[in-house]
């Protein structure tokens, strides 16, 4: 029985440093459910003098304890133990998650902390697996390549996917031998303390994996800030990843990594195959967690010849979503996380609208669902390039629909002004698929099939405005360490 009573869950309180709990001293940021709008609990975010004491022990952690130069093959033995301990610890990591997340309980067991786990194993595995390199240079002198880690990493995550993208941060910051102070995001912040406190059970050292509460104007930017964090690795928006890229090269010019937002093309061609089985793979690339993922492939580009048929079984199934709150096992569709969030979605669906769209499905939120913030898969076609539809990552379930009639046409509309986060291309053509595949300007492209697996070895990270760097793959594990040029006479 997966179902449960959200007033009935014991939160852990505030912040984790140092292997202890703490309660924060600062304002109080009011956390609430997604589903119902009903507060859960007051976080009283990490002012700087927080923020300090985390990093400070942290760095104080990561060079006694012995956890950046021990083995590394040990450091890979507690990570796979910490996964462990997270796979077995289902049921307070799945509450928690569902709870303030839009995540329904479902989804948190059969996808989000099964990838959780299996992202940490990967970076246990890459721990002992990749060296530095040796250079070749005069006989007598030998050059190398030493890597070393940063130090102290600061790690910044959204609330879309707050265990995964913890896992994608913590996995190869760790494994490298790094400590990290993570803050998740203000209106997710449970199941991540959860996490820090396995990691210890697991036999992290207390204080190399610390969790700061609070919002990004206090907590974030403090944490951004600090002289002792060496890198930067956030994920959300790509206004804040500006703020943040900024501020890390003002105080110390920290590298970042910077996972951001997305406005991503789904190209189908007029030989992509059965319309019903596009259909689908294109309805679960932007109903997925609402429309609130970055990778969403909100841009729906369709040849003319197969448009009609495409369109009429999307709207079909776009009319058998149901609302249902994210503590019910037999809920399947998420929430917006907040009014703001479902406020977004209305106003731009209506800006839409004004500047010629039409909603062929959907467009309003779901009834009877008093002050959840579910909103109805929509989709909105008659849209030229410069609708704010297709223009703006709105962060939900809507898809706008254009129709281009060659190849050529199809792959200019693909590209976007700000944004090269990922692109799907639905073919049974190898060479047009190829051809569009160097065509777009995309980080990640998806050729029949929409949306990663539990393929960790595959990196993820956008061109443009989607981001600097790569999570997840062996690039996100060599991007937490720093690389000393050695060379030697003989
Ligand atoms: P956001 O940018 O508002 O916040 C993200 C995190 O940054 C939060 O923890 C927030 O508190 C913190 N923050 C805000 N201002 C800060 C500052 N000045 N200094 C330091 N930290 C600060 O994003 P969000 O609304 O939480 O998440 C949605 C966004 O995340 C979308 O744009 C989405 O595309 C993006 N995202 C990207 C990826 C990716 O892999 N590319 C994955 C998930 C989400």
């Amino acid at each position: 029985m997966l179902s449960f009573d959200p007033d009935k869950v014991t939160l852990p309180a505030g912040h984790y440093v140092n292997g202890k709990h703490l309660r924060g001293q600062g304002n109080a940021l009011l956390v609430k459910r997604p589903s119902d709008g009903q507060p859960v609990a007051d976080l009283y975010e990490a002012d700087a003098q927080l923020v300090d004491e985390a990093v400070t022990l942290a760095d104080r952690a990561v060079k006694q304890s012995g956890w950046a130069s021990c083995p590394p093959r040990e450091r890979g033995a507690v990570l796979r133990r910490w996964a462990d301990l997270i796979a077995a610890d289902t049921d307070t990591l799945a509450r928690l998650e569902a709870l303030s997340s839009t995540r329904p309980i479902h989804d948190v067991i059969h996808h989000e902390l099964p990838f959780t786990a299996e992202a940490i194993r990967f970076y246990a595995e890459c721990a002992d697996k990749y060296s530095g390199d040796l250079l070749p240079t005069r006989a007598a002198s030998l050059g190398m390549l030493v890597p070393e880690p940063y130090g102290v990493i600061g790690a910044i995550t959204p609330w879309n996917f707050p265990m995964s993208m913890a896992s994608w941060k913590c996995g190869p910051a760790l494994a490298a031998g790094n400590a990290v102070v993570l803050k998740p995001s203000e209106l997710t912040p449970f199941s991540t303390v959860r996490m820090a406190e396995l990691a210890i059970q697991a036999g992290l050292p207390a204080g190399v994996l610390n969790i700061v509460q609070g919002g990004g104007a206090v907590t974030g930017s403090a944490l951004v800030a600090h002289p002792l964090v060496r890198k930067v690795s956030f994920t959300g928006s790509t206004q804040t990843g500006a703020r943040i890229m900024s501020d890390a090269a003002f105080n110390g010019m920290k590298p970042v990594t910077l996972e951001l937002g997305g406005k991503s093309p789904q190209l189908v061609f007029d030989d992509a195959g059965d319309p019903a089985d596009v259909a689908g793979r294109i309805l679960r690339g932007f109903t997925a967690n609402g429309g609130q993922a970055c990778v969403a492939g909100t841009r729906l580009l369709v040849q003319r010849g197969i448009a009609q048929a495409l369109i009429e079984k999307l709207v079909l199934l776009c009319q058998g979503f149901r609302a249902g709150v994210t503590w019910d096992e037999n809920s399947r569709y998420a929430p917006m996380i907040d009014a703001r969030q479902a406020a977004k979605v209305q106003q731009i669906i209506v800006a839409a609208q004004q500047q010629g769209g039409e909603i062929l499905v959907g467009g309003e939120r779901f009834a009877d669902t008093g002050d959840g913030y579910f909103w109805q898969p929509t989709l909105i076609a008659g849209v030229s390039s410069d609708n704010p539809a297709v223009q703006e990552e709105i962060f939900g379930p809507v898809l706008t629909v254009q129709i281009f009639d060659d190849e050529e046409q199809g792959l200019a509309l693909a590209s976007h002004a700000t944004y090269g986060l990922c692109a799907g291309v639905h073919t049974r053509s190898l060479d047009r698929a190829l051809r569009a595949m160097r065509g777009i300007a995309a980080g990640t492209v998806w050729i029949n099939r929409y949306g990663r697996s539990g393929d960790f070895i595959i990196p993820t990270g956008g061109f443009h405005g989607s981001g600097i760097g790569k999570d997840l793959g062996r690039q996100a594990f060599e991007a937490c360490q720093r690389y000393k040029s050695v060379l030697i006479d003989f």
